[in-house]
């Protein structure tokens, strides 16, 4: 997979001034800018290059540096801030041709007003709380979406919204490059998998396509011993060998092999298959893509495409953090009164990113399919605060429902159950989450992360101008009805 380091992207700090305080002014505007810059780009909680670009007095400058940011690849972003005040309409014509995503970093230089120090010439200097609201509005006049963080620069609350958002705005950006192969179609009579790739592709930028399963069959055909030799000597470097039945783990390294060197000659980072459409395959790749998704692929389990992009796409957001992020489905509760646990899993294809401890490769007779026993790998999920995702089409409009939950140690052993396994707790509890998911038309296929948040999917969401639903631990049902009638009715103006 052909990818580009997070830190190769840059975000453009522009600033907002005028020629009315004089170049002594504007030399300090400039210098205090630069320091700023260099602060967030050296700070742990940004992953991107933060570069200062210019202070922007003119009408003029302003459209020039907007389209500048426009046309440059390197550019993820923009975050501006008016250290004086900066008449807003001389922004307008720029605003009007922006294409990246934007941020509002409403903050000063300097932490404290110096008592002592303050003078006429220092107000004019540090106006932001003035300039910046000039700022605010044209923005609200002209209904931009925009990020606003507000906060003194060198406070880590302030640095982790940031780079938060930078991350939404890497997904934006990323998401139009994305492509997903699918290997044969959905699985038949499902809806949820389902969707307008026309649509999605015209909203998100995905490019979705089939290839016959007879395709991939002679990829695997051509994959050499050799090769096969060479994975399996990573697999052992990876995994625990719980199994005596090495031709069947070699196989699924056989498939792995295939199926990268497919994704890697169309430039796809995701894809999907279907245990009902396996042709002659001999089994239904497990391990093998399992230990693809621990490497940054998306995958969707039943042709569910949509769960597979979203799966890459997050875990290209939030590269760099050690939480994990994987495919997921809802499979089955436990219902102790007041304890009330969700058991997720796949029939196979859990990513290894979450496990508490080293997997397991195990094989297995897999009940639906008709095919070998596949191998795969068994493991138990880590602990803590993660959200499930899910992208649904509501014919006309994408729906993202993103909710809050708890992952605890799994409650039993379940010795017999020859899959990875991952227990939560979804708020506000289960009785109320699982309402709302199914109020809201939630897929029981999810993107599990332990690095995203609902903060940093909102704002990916509003970049890409999607409808954006959270599940948290204040939501009622009462209040998701009112909100998914009022956004319907909203939707049909968009
Ligand atoms: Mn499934």
């Amino acid at each position: 997979m052909d990818k580009k380091p997070l830190r190769d992207y840059e975000f453009w700090l522009l600033v907002g001034s005028q020629f009315l305080y004089g170049p002594e002014t504007l030399e300090q505007v400039a210098d205090h800018s630069t320091i700023i810059a260099k602060g967030l780009d050296e700070a742990k909680e940004i992953p991107c290059k933060v570069v200062y670009k210019a202070t922007l007095k003119t009408p003029e400058e302003i459209t020039k540096w907007i389209k500048e940011a426009n046309y440059d690849d390197s550019c993820a972003g923009i975050i501006v801030w008016m250290h004086t005040f900066s008449p807003s309409k001389m922004w307008i014509n720029g605003l009007e041709l922006l294409q990246k995503p934007y941020c509002h970093l409403h903050t000063q230089f300097n932490r404290n007003i110096p008592d002592e120090g303050i003078d006429m010439d220092f107000m004019n200097l540090n106006q932001s709380a003035h300039g910046d609201r000039e700022h605010g509005f044209i923005a609200a006049r002209m209904r931009l979406k925009r990020k606003i963080v507000v906060g003194y620069w060198e406070d880590e609350d302030v640095r982790q919204d940031l780079g938060c958002w930078m991350r939404s705005a890497i997904g934006a950006i990323e998401s139009k490059k994305l492509k997903v192969v699918r290997f044969g179609d959905n699985m038949r009579n499902v809806a949820v998998t389902e969707g307008d790739k026309v649509g999605v592709q015209m909203r998100l930028g995905w490019q979705v396509n089939t290839w016959g399963v007879g395709d991939l069959i002679k990829e695997i055909d051509k994959v050499t011993e050799k090769e096969i030799d060479e994975k399996m000597a990573s697999y052992a470097t990876l995994y625990t060998f719980a199994t005596e039945e090495l031709v069947t783990v070699r196989y699924q390294a056989r498939e792995e092999i295939a199926m990268r060197r497919f994704l890697d000659r169309q430039g796809a980072c995701a894809f999907t298959n279907t245990f009902e459409d396996l042709q002659e395959m001999k089994q239904l790749p497990g391990l093998a893509s399992q230990n693809m998704m621990a490497d940054g692929y998306g995958y969707g389990g039943e042709g569910d495409w949509k769960v597979s992009a979203m799966t890459a796409l997050i875990k290209r957001m939030t590269e760099g953090m050690e939480g994990g992020t994987a495919f997921m489905e809802d499979y089955t509760y436990d219902l102790q009164k007041g304890k009330e646990l969700s058991l997720g899993s796949h029939m196979l294809e859990v990513c290894p990113s979450l496990a508490a401890g080293k997997p397991r490769i195990e094989v297995h007779p897999l009940g639906i399919g008709g095919k070998e026993p596949p191998a795969r790998l068994v493991f138990e999920g880590h602990t803590g605060n993660a959200v499930v995702a899910s992208l649904i089409d509501m014919g006309g409009r994408l729906r993202l429902i993103v909710q809050d939950i708890t992952v605890v140690k799994p409650i039993y052993k379940m010795p017999n159950l020859p899959v990875a396994r991952v227990m939560w707790k979804p708020e506000p509890d289960l009785k109320t989450g699982a309402h709302l998911w199914i109020l809201a038309g939630g897929a029981h296929h999810t993107v599990l992360s332990f690095d995203a948040n609902a903060q940093m999917l909102e704002d990916w969401c509003e970049i890409v101008g999607i409808e954006f639903v959270h599940i948290s631990v204040s939501s009622t049902v009462e209040g998701m009805k009112q909100q998914l009638f009022l956004s319907d009715l909203a939707w049909k103006f968009q």
